[in-house]
């Protein structure tokens, strides 16, 4: 529980600095330079999954960047690397993010090796998102999803048995020559692809070709994929539909992949099989004892409740034991619930100054300090939080010493 807390504060106070030289990458991904391993790798998932190409042909450059910043964020020597010098440091250190773009995709999505692969139709990975509450009950949800079949009534074949001709548009080559006159006196040869044969060089007439699929071979059918997210599963976990991807004629068909994304939730936060959530207690209740209620997410209420005199202190963190999320495949086990206390102070001047006598008079004794003359006696005021953190981000960026003044956190955390 400790440990928890310990952790938390000194992510917090990290999160006011990490000196870094540029931050490109991270921008990329949409994360900070003081985000976690996890939060990079969500971050790439989200986005590599919008900007592949199959959803959004477009985008083929940004989705070749996203890659490459994954590719060094994910990195833990690289990533370093990057910190210090940026691009350029990447760049002179030969670990360049050179690798292809689709590998690391496929990579992270359990895509397999590119090899082994050849002989198989194209995955589809899908995004689905969950609420903690369907990860911590299960649920089944159903997807509606487009792939391409063999044409039933060709079997793939696209038009009718041995009459495939060559196609005259391109004499068979598949491609189609085009000469463009780009400037006086030069011209520039461009290849496409056979529009009229889809690149095969043969086609069918048009009297013999399926009328079905139109001579593609495929057709595109809408299918219903029933989804069982199982009691304890993760963010980020992947569900594998085998041969459920996109059939090609004389492939062996690719996988449907579902990558569930878990949404946020508004109460408890989810770390590893554990959850926590933050309770606000009133100043008396940290002293005097409170009893409070917790709603679980599967709606049972618990009540925890602390004896008077048990003193809890801001940030303190207590653990529930088996209230947090169930195993995945032993739902029967469950990690803890933590919950982390913050403690509401009363506001300034809650109680006439008649009554603080009394109230101290409660209250364990102060430390008092004895005045001499050689002491100065100075002002204390409140702190202009942004005015603190363009000072001390000013002096650090002046500051060739790579650790970066730490004095200012204090005044900027709270
Ligand atoms: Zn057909
Ligand atoms: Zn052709």
């Amino acid at each position: 529980m400790l440990e928890y807390s310990a952790k938390r504060l000194k992510q917090d106070s990290s999160k006011v600095f990490k000196m870094v030289h540029e931050t490109g990458y991270y921008d990329l991904l949409g994360v900070s330079p003081t985000s976690s391993p996890d939060e990079i790798k969500k971050a790439y998932r989200k986005l590599a999954l919008k900007y592949h190409p199959d959803k959004n042909p477009n985008e083929g450059e940004r989705f070749k960047l996203i890659s490459q910043a994954y590719e060094v964020l994910s990195d833990p020597k690289k990533r370093d690397l990057y910190d210090q010098g940026g691009e350029q440091a990447i760049k002179e250190g030969g670990m360049s993010g050179g690798q292809n773009p689709m590998d690391i995709f496929n990579m992270f999505f359990g895509g397999g090796g590119r090899m082994q692969r050849e002989r198989r139709g194209k995955n589809v990975v899908h995004q689905l998102s969950v609420t903690l509450e369907e990860l911590y009950s299960g649920s089944t949800r159903k997807l509606a999803l487009q792939k391409n079949v063999i044409c039933k009534k060709c079997e793939g074949y696209g038009g009718k048995k041995g009459t495939l001709e060559k196609c005259l548009t391109c004499k068979g080559r598949g491609v189609q020559v085009q000469i463009q006159q780009i400037g006086p006196g030069m011209v520039q040869q461009i290849q496409s692809m056979c529009s009229d044969c889809q690149g095969q060089g043969e086609k069918f007439s048009s009297k013999d070709r399926c009328k079905t699929c139109n001579g593609r071979k495929v057709e595109r059918e809408k299918k219903i994929l029933e989804v069982h997210i199982d009691k304890g599963m993760k963010d980020g976990q992947k569900i594998t539909f085998n041969g459920e991807g996109d059939q090609e004629p004389g492939l062996e068909a690719g996988d449907v992949i579902i990558v569930l994304d878990q949404k946020e939730h508004g109460t408890f936060q989810r770390q590893g099989d554990d959850l926590i959530t933050r309770m606000q207690i009133k100043l008396v209740e940290a002293l005097c004892g409170f009893r409070k209620t917790i709603t679980t997410l599967d709606n049972r209420i618990l009540v925890v409740s602390n004896a008077p005199g048990k003193v809890i202190k801001p940030d303190d963190v207590k653990c529930i034991q088996s209230e947090g999320m169930p195993l995945y495949r032993e739902p029967f086990e469950k990690g803890q619930l933590c919950v982390h206390f913050l403690v509401e102070f009363p506001e300034k001047d809650w109680l006439p100054e008649h009554l603080m006598y009394q109230l101290e008079r409660l209250l364990p004794p102060r430390d008092d300090v004895m005045l001499t003359d050689d002491m100065e006696e100075v002002d204390l005021s409140d702190v202009d939080v942004n005015a603190q953190q363009r000072k001390t981000q000013r002096e650090a960026y002046n500051d060739d010493d790579e650790e970066g003044p730490r004095s200012g956190v204090q005044c900027q955390t709270q």
